[in-house]
């Protein structure tokens, strides 16, 4: 059974029989309304600016997407901006900034850390979380014009006090940009409530299709822009608007905020697979255990192992897992999210994610965990012959 209930049957199931596809926080499959959706679109040549009536017709598939995604992060429709995805999303959102003290997590994807020079890096600990008075601490120091902290990590899920946060942020007069990538469809995640003035989102987490993804602005006033040229998303994203790609997004985000209170029983399943996790393998190290974090991700190491050797070990065994961020060359390298919580190579370079989502099924995990044990087992053989 489905752990989310959902009977729908999508292509890559068949497509991939017989493999497990646990590494959602990379890309999660596509869900069928979606495509069933976007299919449909794709047919017809909805250019959603032209007065004719196609162009309408695209033009309502839009915002009824925008309703939809608007809903999920407890927006107003008209405060949604769709773009090509989290990574344009964060470095419009940075690009706004340029010139300006610009503070940002440690642990930030690469489309925030790499998006600006001179950056200031604000330290986590042990755990993964920023400290509320090393932040402190930090904005009286360097009075910055923006401060960027993702709500929940993509390696860890760890997921960070983004209202604590933004409130001081606020209180020294810096605005507060926060990439939910990895939280929306995994938690309940309200723009509002988390107090933040811009937030990025992308559809491919939450089973929406990949190229999608959106800028939600909060109340401050300002529309960051990267693209100009045309009139589309009220001029703040020139270019010809995905139409399917959007209407795709928006079904993905109605269903991924249906599920919501089924995922939170994920935490219980996710709790259960870690303790087994650690019955077979002691010395494994689970990552951001004692912080909040989302109930999808799990990321641990086994010192002294590699990597790259345990992926090609599962991925012949037909499961999909991932090291913590797919790197986009397709190489494996060190966590610097482990480095920046104070690791080091034994544990940065041992580490493996397991992400589930809305067509994870327990059989996943329990093979999962019958494939690590052989191995496991393996590579303990190997360590004692070279001890
Ligand atoms: N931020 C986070 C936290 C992510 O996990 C990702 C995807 N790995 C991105 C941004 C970039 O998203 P996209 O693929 O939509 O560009």
């Amino acid at each position: 059974m489905c752990l989310l209930h959902l009977e729908l049957k999508t292509p890559y199931i068949s497509a991939m029989k017989d493999q497990i596809y646990i590494d959602y926080n990379a890309s999660a499959p596509l869900r069928k309304e979606a495509r069933v959706l976007m299919i449909e679109i794709m047919d017809m040549p909805h250019n959603a600016s032209s007065v004719h009536s196609f162009g309408r017709k695209g033009r309502a598939y839009i915002e009824k997407a925008r309703e939809q995604v608007a809903n999920l992060v407890g927006a107003p429709s008209a405060q949604v901006i769709f773009n090509s995805g989290a990574t344009e999303a964060n470095n419009t959102v940075l690009h706004h900034f340029t010139g300006a003290t610009i503070l940002v997590s440690a642990t930030e994807h690469l489309s925030v850390l790499e998006s600006q020079n001179d950056l200031i890096k604000i330290p986590v600990d042990n755990n993964g979380l920023i400290d509320l008075s090393v932040f402190e601490a930090l904005l009286t120091k360097e009075k910055p014009a923006l401060v960027s902290i993702m709500l929940a990590n993509n390696e860890t899920g760890v997921i960070q006090p983004i209202v604590e946060l933004s409130a001081l942020a606020h209180k020294h007069g810096a605005l507060f940009h926060c990439d939910a990538v990895q939280a929306v469809g995994r938690m309940p995640v309200n723009i509002s409530e988390l107090g933040v003035d811009f937030m990025t989102i992308s559809s491919h987490k939450i089973g929406g299709p990949q190229g999608v993804g959106a800028i939600i602005l909060g109340l401050c006033g300002i529309t960051p822009t990267l693209l100009y040229g045309g009139g589309q998303e009220k001029k703040a994203r020139a270019g010809t608007e995905n139409v399917a790609g959007i209407a795709g997004f928006g079904a993905a985000a109605e269903l991924a905020k249906q599920e919501l209170k089924q995922f939170q029983h994920l935490e219980e399943l996710r709790d259960n697979f870690e303790k087994n996790l650690k019955d077979i393998s002691p010395e494994i190290i689970i990552h951001g255990k004692n912080a909040p974090r989302t109930a999808n991700t799990s990321l641990f190491s086994l010192p002294g192992a590699h990597t790259e050797t345990m992926m090609i070990a599962f991925d012949l065994e037909g499961i999909a897992i991932s090291n913590g961020s797919a790197c986009s060359s397709g190489t494996v390298r060190a966590s610097y999210v482990l480095e920046a919580m104070g690791y080091k190579k034994d544990i940065t370079s041992s580490a493996l994610r397991i992400s589930i989502g809305w067509d994870t099924k327990q059989s996943d995990l329990e093979r999962f965990l019958d494939v690590w044990s052989d191995i496991y087992n393996r590579i303990q053989n190997k360590m004692s012959a070279h001890a």
